[in-house]
């Protein structure tokens, strides 16, 4: 994957909050109690991607039990991150070129359709952060807030996912997590993520706007290298190759809730638990979106086949 040089780079749509990290006083998101750590550690790692779907059926924490002090810091990000040719060189500027990339694919988008797109930031956090869902750890992984309508990801998931789930890793990975927390937001802008009724099982509502969210990923991937850059200018990506949707794929697969029930939470497949699809059908969904480029075609909660 690669940037062109000369697109610009639009750097309001991020929040650096990672030189005031680790906010949260030792509290997770997690209400109730009473879960194992081996417990957690299976939440969690089922909790990836999960935004709030992830978060379902525990009440988030209050935000009153976290310290203060958290703040954003843009100085660095805005100096360095100016052009296509940076996001070429500095992994924060890719990221930066990446998420204008995907709110650019969906303004257009809605455009089209004659509905507006409301810009969501992605906040970089290191630790802990507060959001308008409550605290939570960098444990819960990349999440979208529907309360506050922002993305939360504390960078380090990445090299998670290649050290923990073994992924290869790659820009373009990272480019399908981010599409695919902005896939809820698009969800929580058409409403969509009001119909979850059902949340946890191999068909639950829980799971198909996970499948949908991948779909969308697919979507964007689809128009990432037509899509103009903020002010208008050449697109920001400039080509996305074969091996990068190899990875996205492989990736896909290694955050199925078979895969992670098999080989990260003791080996037994238990379907009745699944919030976010199989290892399959996350592939398939994502494959549908990359391969159509037409949000239609992610019509999860219409069909009976999931894949
Ligand atoms: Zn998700």
């Amino acid at each position: 994957m690669e940037f062109n040089d000369d697109a610009g780079l639009d750097t309001s749509q991020v929040e650096d909050m990672r030189s005031s990290g680790g906010g949260v006083g030792g509290r997770v998101l997690l209400g109730g109690g009473g879960l194992s750590i081996v417990g957690l550690i299976i939440y969690f790692v089922m909790s990836q991607f999960g935004g709030v779907a992830g978060l379902d059926g525990n009440s988030a924490s209050g935000l009153g039990d976290v310290t203060s002090g958290q703040r954003v810091d843009n100085a660095r990000i805005s100096e360095q991150c100016r052009t296509g040719r940076d996001a070429n060189t500095n992994h924060d500027c890719a990221l930066v070129a990446v998420i204008n990339s995907i709110q650019g694919y969906w303004r257009d988008q809605f455009a089209r359709s004659g509905q507006t797109y409301q810009q969501a930031p992605t906040n970089f956090f290191r630790g802990g952060v507060n959001t308008g869902c409550g605290s939570a750890t960098a444990d819960v992984g990349p999440f979208y807030c529907p309360a506050d309508s922002e993305v939360y990801i504390d960078l380090s998931f990445f090299t998670q996912l290649q050290s923990q789930f073994g992924a290869q890793g790659g820009t373009f990975v990272e480019a399908y997590v981010l599409a695919h927390e902005y896939g809820h937001h698009v969800q929580n802008l058409l409403g969509t993520s009001d119909r979850v009724r059902t949340r946890r099982g191999p068909t639950s509502d829980a799971v198909r706007l996970e499948l949908q969210a991948d779909c969308y990923a697919g979507v964007w991937a689809n128009h990432a290298t037509t899509t103009p850059s903020a002010n208008g200018g050449p697109p920001l990506i400039r080509n996305i190759t074969e091996d990068d949707i190899r990875r996205a794929l492989d990736a896909a697969g290694r955050i199925g809730d078979d895969f992670i029930q098999r080989e990260l939470g003791g080996g037994r497949v238990d379907e009745s638990q699944f919030t976010h699809g199989t290892s399959q059908q996350r592939e398939k969904w994502f494959t549908t979106g990359i391969q159509s480029g037409n949000p239609a075609q992610c019509d999860t909660f219409r069909t009976n086949n999931l894949g």
